[in-house]
């Protein structure tokens, strides 16, 4: 009994209790997938309006020569074009790696309502490792994070492609 109160604790504690983020982030984490095997970093996100599922996409920067080409940056404009709007305040949007700063940008700009991301980013993370832009009073919009789902997942992808990628080299 007591290590199920623990448990239970732990789980009240967590970041996050909704069972649907869980669900979205499997599905970013497809996409993050899918990256990897077209050699790009293996990022993914996935963007959710009131509807549910708008588009799901991956790091493209390689393929595509583009350095603004990170999964969630694509997923936020391809959600714009296709609901016909740039305001996305009633989006979620699901991405496996916390945002970096040009992201983060974007998702200020679109208004969205909340992010959800994986692993965090001590090296570029934007909502909350390095920066708080989600947060930040001088700016003229504030949204939702909630971190560390499927975390664990997430990093693991990552550590696996990097170890791949050294071991092709060498
Ligand atoms: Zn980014």
């Amino acid at each position: 009994m007591e290590t199920h109160s623990l448990i239970k604790e732990n789980t009240l504690t967590a970041q996050y209790d909704t069972p649907d983020d869980e669900y979205y982030m499997h599905l970013a984490l497809e996409e993050a997938d899918y990256a990897a095997e077209l050699g790009e970093v293996p990022i993914g996100a996935v963007v959710v309006s009131a509807d549910g599922v708008v588009v799901r996409a991956h790091n493209r920067r390689e393929v595509d020569h583009d350095p603004s080409a990170h999964a969630e940056f694509i997923a936020l404009r391809e959600a714009a074009q296709q609901l016909g709007r740039w305001r996305l305040s009633d989006c979620t949007v699901y991405v496996t790696l916390e945002p970096c700063p040009m992201c983060a940008g974007l998702m200020q700009q679109a208004r969205i309502k909340r992010c959800v991301f994986a692993a965090a980013d001590p090296k570029s993370g934007a909502l909350g490792t390095l920066y708080r832009l989600h947060d930040d009073s001088r700016l003229n919009h504030s949204f939702q994070v909630t971190s560390g789902v499927l975390a664990d997942e997430s990093s693991k992808l990552l550590q696996d492609f990097f170890s791949r990628l050294r071991k092709n080299r060498s």
